[in-house]
């Protein structure tokens, strides 16, 4: 195949992942996903919503076309329309849209018996949706939906309906495979065909995940010679959603060295902001933008860093802005523990790291999540000093009730000082923030900005389980976690929120 040929991608996360069960942008949310596709991670093209769908939308839809007509963008915002003359068409003309993505029926089975219509009568309707749009100015894409069943089951349907359709100045030819039921093969053998038959047509490939296959039909629709592919932030999308941009964009460029205008620095970032508008949690091990990918487990992978790079592949954590953290538990080998020591700037004799790692391969066995965060704690369990335990929780009362204000009663030390302090809020943990307050500034430490707040309690696990609360903090562009874990709810954000606090004493010295 050709080198450097260049594909385009289309994300849909703001129309078909939106049909995730459970998602719902605000139109805020839609807008800013829409900016920072284009903008920041500079998708091709966009699709935002689906027609006629509620005012809600068409007001979203607005927000983004006024911004995207300043700023250049407008020529890469799509809506989805349907075959149904004037409405879609003018629905998209009043959100300030240019550019319609017309539903038709890419099966005999979907023309036959959801429409109930003959292929001729369907060609008929969707000339006259066509001619209305190109006449409002809008430029025309179709979906041929069901196309993957229709190809296989109804292959003359197919081409007699592209054949009607070629030459009305359609701009590219969509072909989803709806229901996730291709494999590879299928995919670029249909395509290669469609292509033949067609070769002054731009086709795109829709995948949908259901197989777990969409990253590798993409690869072959590419290698096919598609001229777009349709993916989703986070593989969001009905079912099992539509192909992962993040692993699409990777895999053209890195097996099939195709040219794409994606800033791959971006694609964690927006990865992240759609995993929070979306409410829908990545896995921690999802390729590229987990947040366990860049984690080396085992002691002898971080050994092979230690010595020079053995362990190193293409995906790398720097190219996708992101770095290279090394994990604490039973697999770590002395070479983890040096990492961390390293980055966190703290120097200990060969003794206590050998201690160190014991106690750490000891926490593991019984199942604790340790993190960098925890080491200074570990480090002044094990030399039984106060050296790296900068801040210590000496007493704490907290009250709530029902319909009550809670309130917190503390006593801490903050280096040799100690401060007796109280506070209310909305809350237990609310409440213990407040009495922060005057002991940290009084210290002159600041409080970075609580991004996240999640609390879990072991799989299976019973009323009585220890509870984990993992906060996501933000402190200029960086973020970072830290976790505390106590049967407590309330104390285990508390210890999550000291060992912030240790870390950032620990730096400032
Ligand atoms: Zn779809």
């Amino acid at each position: 195949m050709e080198q450097n040929r260049s594909i385009q991608l289309m994300d849909t996360t703001l129309r078909d992942g939106e049909q995730t069960q459970g998602v719902s942008y605000f139109p805020q949310e839609k807008v800013s996903v829409g900016k920072a596709l284009l903008q920041s991670l500079k998708v091709d093209r966009i699709e935002v919503a689906s027609a006629r769908v509620s005012d809600g939308e068409k007001s979203a839809v607005q927000q983004l076309t006024d911004w995207a007509r300043n700023a250049g963008h407008l020529h890469q915002i799509e809506i989805l329309g349907f075959v149904d003359h004037t409405k879609s068409v003018d629905w998209i003309v009043e959100s300030g849209a240019r550019i319609i993505n017309l539903l038709t029926k890419g099966s005999l089975n979907h023309c036959t018996n959801q429409l109930g219509k003959t292929i001729e009568q369907h060609i008929a309707d969707i000339k006259q949706t066509v001619s209305y749009a190109q006449a409002q100015g809008l430029s025309v894409n179709v979906y041929l939906e069901d196309w993957s069943n229709g190809y296989a089951d109804s292959p003359d349907y197919v081409y007699q309906l592209v054949d009607a359709l070629k030459d009305l100045g359609i701009e590219h030819f969509m072909l989803p495979d709806t229901l996730g039921v291709m494999a590879p093969k299928e995919v670029f053998d249909s395509l290669t065909d469609m292509i033949e038959r067609f070769p002054s047509i731009k086709f795109n490939f829709h995948p949908h995940n259901d197989y777990g296959l969409a990253t590798a039909n993409s690869m072959a629709a590419a290698e096919a010679g598609v001229a777009a592919l349709h993916c989703t932030m986070n593989c969001l999308g009905e079912r099992a959603g539509n192909a992962s941009l993040a692993e699409v964009s990777v895999v053209l460029k890195d097996k099939l060295g195709l040219q794409l205008n994606i800033d791959e620095k971006e694609i964690h970032n927006i990865a992240k902001l759609v995993e929070s508008f979306s409410g829908k949690r990545l896995a921690a091990n999802t390729p590229i933008v987990g947040a366990d990918v860049f984690t080396q487990t085992a002691g002898i992978h971080a050994d092979g860093d230690h010595k020079g790079g053995l362990y190193i592949t293409e995906l790398s954590p720097e190219r996708f802005g992101r770095e290279r953290s090394y994990a604490l538990g039973k697999m770590a080998g002395k070479a983890s523990i040096i990492k961390n020591l390293e980055a966190m700037e703290i120097e200990i004799s060969p003794e206590n790291q050998k201690k160190l790692l014991d106690k750490i391969v000891k926490l593991g066995d019984q199942k604790a999540t340790i993190t960098p965060n925890d080491l200074p704690f570990i480090i002044a369990d094990i030399m039984e000093s106060n050296d790296f335990a900068h801040i210590e929780l000496l007493n704490c009362s907290i009250t709530s009730g029902l319909d009550l204000e809670s309130s917190a009663n503390i006593r801490l030390r903050i280096g040799d000082k100690v401060y007796k302090s109280s506070g209310h809020g909305n809350g237990g943990f609310d409440a213990f923030m407040k009495a922060l307050d005057h002991p940290l500034s009084d210290s002159k430490l600041t409080m970075p900005e609580l991004i996240d707040y999640e609390v879990r309690i072991p799989p299976g696990g019973q009323a009585n389980a220890l509870t984990e609360c993992v906060i996501q903090w933000a402190d200029d562009a960086k973020q970072f976690h830290t976790r505390g874990v106590n049967s407590n709810q309330v104390f285990a954000g508390i210890q999550a929120t000291l060992r912030m606090l240790n870390v950032r004493l620990h730096q400032r010295q």
